[in-house]
């Protein structure tokens, strides 16, 4: 008789870096009847999003919503900025940085890149320089991402605000926070960024499908400057509709408004600050698990200094085949699914498989996490994937004090 693995027993973990865990409020509020999209609750409900998610961001600009996902807020972002012929510099610490200067070069802007390669954020200087040798300041904008995903490496977006002002460049700043939202603490205001892009199923905990942009007065402007801009695109209509369709260009996305909803009263009834605590706590002890692991063996984190890595995901190397084969194994045997590597080698290198991530953004506490620091260790044990011991101790330690 076939055994039944045990992995499918209780309740799997995605502890990918997004989609993220959907809090059990948030698939409640999406399991009812479909609504009216031209009268009733979800008009105001609605309404309700915007000033809550500006006050996520941080911000008293202005928010566009669109059904997409966080592709579709770097086009949106780019469609009402940059002409065909414009320069974007964009400062790469990975595939994401990499991604959305791709997408401005499909649309026809001329991307110059500075890439920091994988293990190291942004180097000021390097940027300062690029933009002092901009004389003509034919650079619109700074593409930066705050959090890149596929490193896990953090971005200082005060410190590249500070480094454009220090040379007096115009060029917007625009912050991918699509990882980062709800997760690392981000000021969008006080940091000066222009335009800010985010999806709905990272931090939010909301399923893939919505997208924000959020932008000043100062891109606004640009906006308006721009000889057009796309229809569906165009943030205009969506931050300042007078009429329900204008949010959304057509349909909006009914059940995905009421999970986001649910998840704004979780985000606020936490505070925004107390779930930044929350998400670096838990970020502490996954490291200094690692440390412990890596103490003996060949497992590493891929951004050594501390002050540099996200709290929302962790990239590690732990050398061919031993990701691949972590993951299966946790997934097959632990009902926990792992990140792949991303970027780090090219699919079909063997050395792909030498790569793993782990996604602790939005709905994750303390005995979650403990859980997947459990679950790595039965399977480096499993496999024979020599480690450091202590590392669930060392875990513990750090969530014990706090
Ligand atoms: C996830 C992510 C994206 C892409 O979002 P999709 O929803 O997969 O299109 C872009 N940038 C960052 C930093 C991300 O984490």
């Amino acid at each position: 008789m076939p055994t039944t693995p045990i992995a499918s027993f209780g309740r799997d973990y995605l502890a990918i870096p997004g989609p993220s865990v959907i809090p059990d409020a948030v698939l409640r509020a999406m399991h009812r009847a479909a609504p009216n999209i031209y009268a009733g609750e979800l008009i105001d409900l609605t309404a309700s999003l915007v000033p809550d998610l500006k006050a996520v961001a941080r911000t008293q600009g202005d928010v566009a919503m669109y059904i997409g996902n966080g592709h579709a807020a770097w086009e949106a972002a780019l469609a009402n900025t940059i002409q065909p012929g414009d320069t974007v510099l964009v400062p790469a610490t990975g595939r994401f940085g990499i991604g959305w200067g791709e997408m401005a070069a499909g649309l026809g802007a001329e991307v110059e890149t500075l890439d920091f390669g994988k293990r190291a954020p942004m180097d000021m200087d390097r940027i300062a320089e690029t933009l002092r040798a901009d004389k003509a300041h034919k650079i619109k904008a700074v593409l930066a991402v705050h959090v890149d995903t596929s490193t896990s490496i953090r971005n200082d977006i005060a410190a590249l605000r500070a480094t454009l002002d220090a040379v007096e460049h115009p060029a917007l700043l625009m912050a991918d926070c699509i990882a980062s939202l709800g997760c690392d603490v981000f000021e969008m205001d006080a940091w000066g960024v222009d335009v800010m892009v985010a999806g709905c199923q990272k931090g939010l905990m909301v399923p893939p499908g919505m997208c924000f942009v959020f932008f000043n007065a100062k891109a606004a402007a640009v906006r308006t400057a721009m000889p057009r801009v796309s229809c569906y695109w165009d943030w205009q209509p969506r931050a300042n509709p007078e009429e329900f369709y204008m949010y959304w260009n057509g349909t909006a996305p009914t059940h995905h408004l009421y999970g986001l909803r649910a998840a704004l009263d979780m985000l606020h009834g936490e505070g925004v600050e107390a779930v930044w605590k929350r998400h670096a706590l838990l970020a502490r002890a996954i490291w200094a698990a690692c440390d412990a692991w890596g103490q003996a063996g060949p497992l590493e984190l891929n951004v050594a200094d501390p002050a540099d890595r996200s709290c929302a995901v962790t990239a590690l190397r732990i050398g061919a085949p031993n990701g691949t084969a972590l993951r299966d194994w946790v997934e097959q045997n632990i009902g926990l699914t792992l990140g792949i590597g991303l970027g780090m080698a090219a699919p079909g290198d063997p050395a792909w498989h030498g790569f793993f991530r782990l996604g602790h953004m939005g709905h994750v506490n303390g005995h979650m996490i403990m859980g997947l620091l459990g679950g790595i260790e039965a399977g480096l044990r499993a496999l024979d994937i020599p480690h450091g011991s202590g590392a669930l101790e060392a875990a513990a330690k750090v969530i014990s004090e706090g």
